[in-house]
């Protein structure tokens, strides 16, 4: 069970309050999956009034994702050769920050195109599959899994595979795309991805300090533990942070801002 103490659950608690929703409505307290990518991916539940984030943690359709999208409404604006599309307050602190950086010589660009921001359903399944098929023949190779056994994960359905594919994990058999860490430090669960919540942003120049900085100015944060490339917009100052449930782990000299459910 959660500590529903702890920092992050209280400040879900008071933010969900405010729009009228529940934890258990939006993320079930028997469904361990749908617990862990709360815990991996919630920081944007506790972002800024500015930001309307998802109404369940898990999309399962996207007939679901549709309406969401259209409720939060989006901005698109060209960035380099790729238009973007984020929430619309999101948009408006990323245009800044990336003014700011080209202001000092510096850039922030989507990497891989218009994926960098704003995807539906089907993009992450099709990203899901992109990182979960490739191991699952890897592993079948290595004699970690068995053909029955790839055969039969194949098979299930999307959020079955979720299910499984953490529990193969905890024995050491990953699916990232490098094999060594959880597919969800690669890749979102399908339907939970930030991306769909149109708050998100992959850049290249996530190794330069100042863009960070700069990022951060703007409300924008690294909030996936160990997803270098991908930054949040919170619509947050950086010392508001903590208030908001969340907490600062440095990994690799970068900082991540992940909910505080300790
Ligand atoms: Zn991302």
């Amino acid at each position: 069970m959660p500590n529903l103490n702890s920092p992050f659950y209280r400040a879900l608690n008071e933010a969900l309050a405010e729009r009228g929703q529940d934890i258990d409505a939006i993320c079930p307290a028997d469904d361990s999956v749908a617990r862990r990518v709360l815990h991996d991916y919630g920081a944007m539940f506790v972002g800024s009034k500015d930001i309307l984030p998802p109404p369940v943690c898990v999309f399962t359709s996207e007939g679901e994702v549709t309406k969401f999208q259209e409720a939060a409404g989006w901005a698109g604006a060209r960035v380099g050769s790729e238009v973007i599309e984020l929430q619309p307050a999101a948009m408006t602190a990323l245009l800044k920050a990336r003014a700011a950086a080209r202001a000092e010589g510096l850039d922030i660009s989507p990497r891989d195109g218009a994926e960098g921001a704003r995807r539906n359903y089907a993009d992450t399944v099709r990203l899901w599959n992109s990182r979960f098929l490739p191991a699952l023949d890897h592993w079948q190779s290595k004699g970690r899994l068995t053909a029955a056994d790839t055969d039969r994960l194949r098979r299930l359905t999307v959020w079955q595979q979720v299910a499984d594919v953490l529990e193969l994990e905890k024995e050491g058999i990953f699916f990232s795309k490098d094999l060594s860490k959880s597919i969800l430090y690669s890749i979102a669960a399908p339907g939970a991805s930030q991306h769909i919540a149109m708050l998100a942003f992959d850049i290249n120049e996530f190794c330069v300090e100042r863009v960070r900085e700069l990022l951060a100015e703007f409300g924008w944060f690294q909030t996936v533990l160990s997803d270098l490339p991908h930054f949040t917009f919170l619509g947050l100052r950086q010392d508001e942070l903590r208030a908001h449930g969340l907490k600062c782990v440095d990994i690799a000299s970068q900082q991540f801002w992940i909910p505080d459910v300790q």
